[in-house]
């Protein structure tokens, strides 16, 4: 869909504003009832769901030019997708994170970028990674002496895809390398795809680089095809979300899972035992793109139409993605299931989740929102008394990382993972 298609959704919002709040009956404080960070942080309308779709109609209907200040409130949104969840508490007819998303699209697409997405850009055509200065030459060291099957060169049902963040950042790498002896131990024959593993690129559609994303899925596609997998485990979330959704779109059939939904798996199924107590007093973030955007995609080919000249109505039925179904048990289920651990809820959990700060390329383009946005969580986090803050993505676990290391606002961050070993 192009900007131009999104009119009459653009002019259906009805301006209630309910995307800038948690939804009324779920807020359990002044302090941690809001939701958009963005609108947050910025407190000007047009960062908010609403101010974007009056900006859209403004920009498509050539009413509004891409001047460096609405190119930048274009882009600095996390795509985290919270405002979609609020929406769609009362509205049935609107998608205000793909119109986010289009919206960065449409500038995309006439050029209007901002200076710290080139080189992103330019390592991912280069290096196959979005993480500036990293070569491709040294992405799989982190698997040195794992015993990783090479589907690269082998055929093999089960892949592990650690993401860009796993393989090169030196502080988290040892959090993939766990879960891969996890796994291996309780008896899955995992694989990696050794020379040719490369990044999944979902942060380029959460930035509008569209057609970037197409060519590095597809590419990614074919490999996956070549090598027989028949599932997929990843601990990053962003990956999950790219596979799970967006890939599945252009066609990819297989199993998506992450780490957190096989280890709750092999828990459940007695092959995973717990050996050591824990006692720890912990919290739970729940991941943007694991939890109320880890839906699975569902293909649609209906049609939209309007009665009594008022209200629509899809045939067939069509799928809503509102966060209802993304994944809040299965990471709750592990933690809950270690010996001596404690989970204490902060107030914005599940799909009212608030966004680690790490998304839609904000970390690159604007540190200091992205900062100010995992400081806001890491406060929620510290206001339930727990010592530690535990997640099962690494974009949002080094976010929260760095937050905790500028603010001293004092909390440890975790890994599921990482628990869980201790645990064993
Ligand atoms: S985007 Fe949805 S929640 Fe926000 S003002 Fe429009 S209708 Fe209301
Ligand atoms: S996706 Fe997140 S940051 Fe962007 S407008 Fe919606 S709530 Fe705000």
């Amino acid at each position: 869909m192009a900007l131009e298609d999104f009119e009459a959704m653009q002019e259906r919002c009805s301006n209630c504003l309910g995307c800038k709040w948690t939804p009324f009956d779920k807020i359990k404080s002044q302090r941690f009832g809001e939701n958009c960070p963005s609108v947050c942080y910025y407190n000007f309308n047009t960062y908010s769901a609403r101010g974007r779709f009056q900006l859209g109609l403004a920009i498509a209907k050539k009413e509004v030019e891409y001047t460096e200040t609405v190119t930048e409130a274009v882009h600095e949104c996390l795509a985290c997708g919270l405002c979609d969840v609020s929406c769609k508490i009362t509205r049935f007819n609107l998608e205000p994170l793909e119109h986010n998303l289009e919206l960065k699209a449409d500038a995309v697409k006439k050029g209007k970028t901002l200076p710290a997405q080139k080189p992103v850009l330019e390592a991912l055509a280069k290096e196959k990674t979005m993480l500036v200065g990293k070569t491709k030459a040294s992405r799989t060291k982190w698997a040195d002496g794992l015993g990783l099957k090479d589907l690269s060169k082998e055929k093999g049902d089960v892949l592990f895809f650690p993401g860009c963040k796993f393989s090169y950042d030196e502080k988290l790498q040892k959090t993939a390398q766990s879960a891969v002896r996890i796994l291996k131990k309780s008896g899955v024959d995992l694989g990696y795809m050794g020379s040719q593993d490369m990044c999944c690129a979902g942060r380029t559609l959460q930035m509008g680089f569209t057609e970037d994303f197409a060519k590095n899925a597809e590419a990614n596609i074919a490999l996956f095809k070549k090598a027989g997998v028949k599932t997929i485990v990843t601990p990053c979330s962003d990956c999950y979300h790219a596979f799970k959704r967006q890939y599945a779109k252009l066609g990819l059939e297989v199993e998506v899972l992450h780490t957190v939904e096989y280890l709750d798996r092999l828990i459940g199924q007695g092959k995973i035992k717990f050996t050591k107590s824990v006692p720890m007093n912990v919290t739970y973030h729940d991941p943007c793109h694991l939890g109320r955007l880890g839906e699975q995609y569902v293909p649609w080919n209906g049609t939209e139409k309007k009665i009594l000249n008022q209200v629509h109505t899809w045939t067939p039925k069509r799928p809503r993605y509102n966060g209802a179904h993304g994944i809040y048990d299965a990471p709750r289920n592990v933690i809950k299931s270690i010996p001596g651990v404690n989970l204490t809820e902060m107030e914005r959990i599940r799909e009212y989740s608030w966004c680690c700060g790490a998304g839609g390329g904000c970390s690159d383009t604007s540190p200091e929102f992205s900062d100010w946005t995992a400081s806001e969580r890491i406060t929620e986090a510290n206001s339930t008394g727990a010592e530690a803050m535990v997640t099962a993505c690494p974009w949002c676990e080094s976010n929260f990382r760095k937050a905790v290391d500028e603010n001293g606002k004092g909390i440890n961050v975790l890994d599921i993972v990482e628990l869980v070993e201790k645990a064993l």
